[in-house]
């Protein structure tokens, strides 16, 4: 009997799956084939003859612009204290902010002025009997989630790779840190692996913006498939979540600095370079050229900041009662990173070097848990969020509706999901 509920609910489950991927792929369709307009600003009716926009440049002020397009001081000095009180908005920005001036004819005095400060809201102040009023409107982009896969050729790094396959930089930049939580980049990576991407682009009025957020992320890394997925929690936080609902994003990270190469790997025994002799290399070195900023691997508290003979400027880390980190040979201190000092993840802390026992600029990081240096490659690392008993349901449902959709996406590549 249970058997048989189980088999139904399953089920019930793809059935509900199957048909909004279909939705999904419709939708896609219809839009990948519709071409729309861009076109005026404001979509009230008037007339694109009645209309006016002004591109700021810069030198230019808005009194400027007004008393140009027929205001007078007073009405100037009315509009910048309703724009000031109303919409919080001082000045403009060159060549970034357009001005839209409205008449109900074309001889007719300015009616309404539109301030564009970003895409995704615009200012209107309406010339009424009591003087002008302001009123702010946001205006919510239309998503798009766009798919771009690719292949690591021979001697190819993941950034040409990715760049190769269409994959903006933002992206391909966010999507690096994503993987640097679960890969090494230098260990991981070779030719012949298969990664993609699905990330949202973001359109006003048909016209694409801007790229938005990394939906989902695809890696056939050596130790195996990485996936991960940006979800939304109950209470609203987004994450990012491997295939089994594993928080991605881990309290530290393997390799701090993006995109650095490993010159010498962790190790119990090998020739130090500089001594001549053999002894234990306990972290990872990371070339970098001097003066390269070092990131916190981790959230934490400055526990040590000093100089030795070995390391050279270095500073240690507490993460949490048995993660700590080190990085040394900097070249130079962060400002205001002193012991005790409590910093973020990704928080510049200090700049490459070669101070103390190095033969050239690099970052030697260490990885000690519980007092023992561990591998920073290998070392299976803390999640910072797991999704509770609700949540982690509802995002395997998530997930299997979402890799639905990456599957109809990588047989036709043009296509996109409306979100
Ligand atoms: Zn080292």
């Amino acid at each position: 009997m249970k058997k048989a509920k189980d088999i139904l609910n399953t089920t019930n489950i793809v059935r509900g799956i199957f048909a909004l991927a279909i939705i999904l792929i419709i939708v896609a369709v219809v839009l990948a084939f519709t071409h729309r307009k861009g076109g005026s600003i404001l979509h009230d009716g008037t007339p694109d003859d009645n209309r006016h926009i002004v591109v700021v440049n810069s030198g230019d002020t808005l009194s400027k612009i007004l008393t140009e397009n027929g205001f007078t001081n007073a009405q100037v000095l009315e509009i910048a204290q309703v724009l000031k009180s109303d919409a919080n908005l001082t000045s403009l920005r060159a060549d970034n902010d357009k001005i839209e001036f409205v008449r109900s004819d074309a001889d007719a005095p300015v009616s309404k002025i539109v301030i564009i400060p970003s895409p995704w809201r615009q200012i209107e102040i309406t010339g009424t009997d009591d003087g002008w009023k302001c009123q702010t409107v946001e205006i919510q982009p239309e998503r798009r989630a766009v798919y771009r896969a690719g292949e690591i050729l021979d001697g190819d790094s993941f950034y040409l790779a990715g760049a190769r396959a269409g994959i903006p930089d933002g992206i391909l930049a966010e999507v690096y840190d994503l993987l640097a939580f679960e890969m090494d980049f230098e260990r991981d990576v070779r030719a012949g692996q298969h990664f993609s991407v699905l990330y949202e682009e973001n359109f006003a009025n048909g016209q694409k913006v801007d790229n938005g957020n990394v939906l989902a992320v695809q890696f056939e890394a050596l130790r195996g498939n990485v996936k991960m997925y940006r979800f939304k929690k109950a209470d609203g936080k987004t994450g990012y979540y491997d295939e089994n609902g594993n928080g991605a994003i881990k309290s530290l990270k393997r390799t701090p600095i993006n995109n650095a190469k490993v010159t010498s790997s962790f190790s119990t025994s090998r020739k130090h370079p500089v001594l001549g002799y053999t002894r234990a290399h306990k972290g990872v070195d990371f070339r970098a050229s001097t003066g390269t900023p070092i990131p916190a691997a981790g959230a934490g508290r400055v526990v040590a900041r000093g100089y030795n003979n070995g390391h050279g400027n270095y500073i240690k880390l507490r993460h949490n009662s048995s993660f700590e980190t080190l990085y040394a040979h900097m070249s130079r201190f962060a400002k205001g990173v002193v012991v005790g000092t409590t910093v973020k993840q990704g928080q510049t802390i200090g700049y490459v070097g070669s101070t103390g026992l190095s033969t050239g600029p690099h970052l030697h990081y260490e990885i000690i848990k519980d007092g023992k240096h561990v591998n920073p490659m290998t070392v299976k690392l803390p999640a910072i969020s797991n999704l509770g008993k609700e949540d982690k349901e509802k995002f395997l449902e998530y997930r299997k509706t979402l890799d639905a959709g990456i599957e109809h996406l990588s047989q036709h590549p043009d296509w996109f999901i409306q979100l």
